[in-house]
């Protein structure tokens, strides 16, 4: 399938729209001769809709009322042409934004009423009133950490770019340290990934930035050996003032690579919450996405992790994966129940052009997600609530990851980054530093990016500290804006 657009009003929105229900459709200059495509094209009074699919031909055209936002009118004649013609029903209707909460919480921010922001949601976007009621929830749980907020709070984040085997879905910038050539870049790698964080604890300490919240995550940060884990933890402890954090996350990631040592570091050096990732605890879906290790395993690196005094344990489960099933995934689901982490989160597959599965043409087209998050249920029962929630593009069915936690276990760094209440200082390949002062609607945001790749990183240092000079010059410019505001 192809996207072909037209017109001043046909871009961003139009684009995505379509893709809700092509998530894989990729945009064209010209009509393709042959072949699927959707063309949505705006003309001065008018907006046009077409859908090619094998022999079969639709259109749509409208008169565009004079006062109407052309690219939501040409967006809603799309999206009801392709309702109809794929008898699809997407939950989040015409909705094509990530963080469906924050908009909950910007229309209250600007004095919305509740009723105004359920007419947003059912009537503008066209959603089900069982994810509006989702992400009211969770808009209310999250009210009192955004009501919190302070201008000059900031969590912390270091990337680990490495990973022990690649999964066939991942998109991410994470090389695999079984290959010699990589295994030689990981320590440089950590002892640039210290100076960073060096750097930003001066930086922190200069804008006069509190650090709320600490996160390392990947890639696999236990893909790092035991002593370089050691390393770059104690280098924090040092660095840091932990004793004041309200949280500090490791991604423990994947049992094929954390074991009882790398656990008990992690917990001797400070982290008051792990997650570890089992995806799901079907062996032949683990095989399936490229995984070496067994469901077993998961079972053992969860006791371990309980063993070595860890408290907090999330595990990310995900629907969707090639060769699953309902029946499947409610195992996996009722798995990780039985276990009873404090956080369980259930993402929804999402096909990265990036990934193996969309690059070896083996995604599916999985006509059950909807039915696997239904499965929800259960967490509800055994105490669990959505904390926190983000949908991406791509992801199929244009569903969403949603973020569950036994009350008062809710993860805050995941709400401050979902939710853009405050700066993250991001260190490590691939890093980027989100510069938030929070505002009525979207406050102010900016950003700095580290290079991509782990070579490109150390290689380039002294360049990605310059960069981080902008973390000072915003909160400068901030500062200054604020007192001539007095
Ligand atoms: S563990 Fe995560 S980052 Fe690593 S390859 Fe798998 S999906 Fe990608």
């Amino acid at each position: 399938m192809q996207i072909v657009l037209r017109g001043a009003a046909a871009g961003y929105e139009a684009e995505h729209t379509a893709r809700i229900f092509f998530p894989g459709a990729e945009k064209a200059a010209e009509i393709p001769e042959t072949g699927d495509f959707v063309l949505a094209a705006s003309h001065e009074k008018t907006d046009f809709v077409l859908l090619r699919q094998g022999d079969s031909l639709c259109w749509r055209g409208a008169l565009r009322p004079a006062d109407a936002d052309g690219e939501y009118a040409l967006c809603t004649l799309l999206y009801g042409l392709l309702k109809q013609q794929t008898g699809q029903n997407p939950p989040w209707g015409m909705m094509t934004g990530v963080r469906p909460v924050r908009i909950i919480h910007d229309l209250r921010a600007m004095g919305a009423t509740e009723a105004e922001i359920e007419d947003r949601f059912l009537g503008h976007f066209a959603c089900t009133p069982e994810k509006f009621a989702l992400a009211r929830g969770i808009a209310d749980l999250q009210r009192p950490v955004l009501e919190n907020a302070d201008p000059m709070d900031c969590s912390v984040y270091a990337g680990i770019p490495f990973c022990p085997t690649r999964c066939s879905y991942c998109s991410f910038v994470s090389r695999m340290v079984g290959d010699k050539a990589t295994r030689a870049l990981v320590q440089p790698y950590v002892d640039k990934l210290c100076e960073e964080l060096t750097a930003i604890r001066r930086t922190a300490d200069r804008c006069g930035l509190r650090i709320r919240t600490f996160y390392i995550g990947g890639g696999t940060p236990t893909s790092l050996s035991a002593a370089q884990l050691e390393q770059l933890m104690g280098h924090i402890a040092r660095t840091f003032d932990l004793a004041s954090l309200e949280e500090y996350t490791v991604e423990a990631g994947r049992p094929d690579c954390t074991d009882a040592e790398k656990l008990r570091i992690i917990k001797q050096y400070g982290a008051t919450r792990i997650s570890i990732n089992p995806q799901t605890f079907s062996d032949e879906v683990l095989r399936n996405i490229g995984r070496r290790h067994t469901a077993q395993d998961i079972l053992d690196c969860f006791a371990q992790a309980r063993a070595a005094g860890h408290e907090n344990i999330n595990m990310d489960l995900i629907a969707g994966l090639p060769g699953d099933t309902v029946e499947g995934f409610t195992h996996s689901l009722k798995q990780a129940i039985a276990l009873n982490p404090e956080n369980i989160t259930v993402h929804t597959l999402t096909l990265k052009r990036a990934s193996n599965l969309v690059v070896e043409h083996r995604a599916a087209a999985y006509d059950d997600v909807a039915a696997m998050l239904a499965q929800g249920d259960l967490l509800w029962q055994a105490g669990y609530r959505p904390y926190y929630l983000y949908r991406q593009k791509g992801t199929l069915q244009n569903l969403e990851n949603i973020g569950w936690a036994k009350p008062g276990k809710e993860c805050l760094y995941n709400i401050y980054i979902m939710e853009e209440v405050h700066t993250i200082l991001s260190a490590g390949a691939a890093g980027s530093t989100k510069l938030v002062i929070p505002g009525k609607r979207h406050g102010k945001i900016e950003r700095i990016f580290n290079f991509k790749y782990p070579t490109e990183y150390i290689d380039r240092f002294d360049e990605v500290l310059a960069r981080k000079r902008g973390v000072e010059e915003f909160y400068e410019r901030y500062t200054t804006q604020t007192l001539c505001q007095l």
